[in-house]
């Protein structure tokens, strides 16, 4: 019998979901936040991710519950599981990404290196850890951020004055600013009852906080760091008991050590060059992990894959004609439309190419992201 997903949340990570979805015979279901999202292509219904009541009668009619997004409340998810519900990943796993202090608290006990850190709640403690850190340190909201929103770097505690305000009688996160060389991200997929793949660890480029390209697999990685960002990547989803696809991004520093900065347990930016240069993509393992069906394999097509987001350029441009001149212009480019309308620094789509060397593959994918600018 045909096996239906539930994705809650209805952005592009869902609708990336659909294609595989239909290949492997299964059916997707897609609770949005509201009409005409990414995830429109598929069954959808609207509905409101917080109220338990909602999510219940959407996941009635599912075998299994997983998500586009990381933001439904705890208390929904583990009314889901006392219902028998099989939800991928859990409420145990999925706290960990819904809020960096306990993240960085679990990270610790299980030994996996991570920056200097500690929860502030005053501006003398933040005073005393920059005190100990060279007066300069990376201050996190524990819950809610995103593309770099909820992340400030400061040098006195006076310029997160205004987070004690706001946040008062709750811990502010912070961390030593890492002197990295690049970063990284490795992702891993765990079923739920245990098998494990881990894709080859890859580079990525942050500009203003958000992912703007990947290189994949990580260009000039030594043999230590691919293995040691597996290792990393494997024994969080095992300890954490992470099920479905999950990333983790790290910070590779000048003395080759690598340490987490957070975690995705949902298919991540950096996992969008598998579409086209990975024998199973992201989103085709996630779907067999919540299924707990057998592993695709995660090794690469090509030598070198690129992929590089497509942000949405002045509102009102002309979309469609963009991504057709884009197409024309670099027939070796995979062009991904999520859909959406375009807004300044949106995420409307993203390019991969697949080549023999990395430097051809990004040339070709910046040609076709330039018609986008
Ligand atoms: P978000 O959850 O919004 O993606 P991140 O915690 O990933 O936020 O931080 C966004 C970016 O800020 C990172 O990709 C990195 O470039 C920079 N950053 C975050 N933490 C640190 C740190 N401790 N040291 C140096 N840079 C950091």
């Amino acid at each position: 019998m045909t096996k239906r997903v539930g994705v809650i949340g209805g952005g592009q990570l869902a609708r990336m979901m659909i294609a595989p979805a239909s290949e492997l015979g299964i059916e997707i279901r897609v609770l949005a936040e509201q009409n005409g999202m990414s995830a429109k292509l598929a069954a959808t219904a609207t509905g409101d991710y917080r109220d338990l009541g909602t999510v219940r009668a959407f996941a009635a009619d599912v075998d299994v519950v997983t998500f586009d997004h990381e933001h439904v409340p705890q208390q929904v998810l583990r009314a889901l599981v006392d219902d028998g519900m099989a939800v991928h990943p859990g409420p145990d796993a999925l706290q960990y990404a819904q809020d960096k202090l306990v993240m960085r608290q679990k990270l610790a006990e299980i030994g996996v290196p991570q920056p200097d850190w500690a929860g502030v709640s005053a501006p003398d403690e933040l005073q005393a850890f920059l005190d100990d850190h060279g007066g300069r340190a990376v201050v996190k909201t524990p819950r809610g951020g995103y593309d770099g929103k909820g992340v400030r770097m400061i040098a006195s505690a006076e310029e997160a004055a205004d987070w004690f305000e706001s946040f008062a009688g709750e811990r502010i996160l912070v961390e030593e600013l890492v002197d990295f060389r690049r970063e990284l991200a490795q992702q891993v997929a765990r079923r739920p009852s245990g098998e494990m793949v881990p894709y080859p660890v890859v580079e990525t480029v942050q500009k203003h906080g958000v992912c703007a390209e990947v290189f994949a697999p990580a260009p000039r990685a030594s043999e230590r760091t691919v293995e040691l960002a597996a290792r990393i990547g494997v024994t969080i989803a095992e300890q954490l008991g992470v099920t479905g696809v999950f990333a983790v991004e790290l910070f590779e520093t000048t003395d080759e050590r690598l340490l987490v900065n957070e975690l995705a347990m949902r298919p991540h930016n950096s996992g969008h060059w598998t579409q086209d240069g990975a024998v199973t993509s992201q989103f085709e393992q996630h779907l067999r992990a919540v299924l707990d069906l057998p592993l695709g394999s995660a090794d690469p097509v090509a030598e070198a894959t690129c992929m590089i987001n497509i942000l949405g350029g002045p509102a009102g441009a002309e979309i469609d004609d963009r991504f057709a001149r884009a197409m024309r212009a670099q027939p070796s480019a995979k062009i991904h439309t999520y859909g959406k309308s375009p807004r300044p620094g949106r995420k409307v789509g993203h390019v991969n190419v697949a080549s023999d060397s990395i430097d051809d593959a990004a040339y070709a994918a910046r040609a076709a992201a330039a018609h986008f600018d």
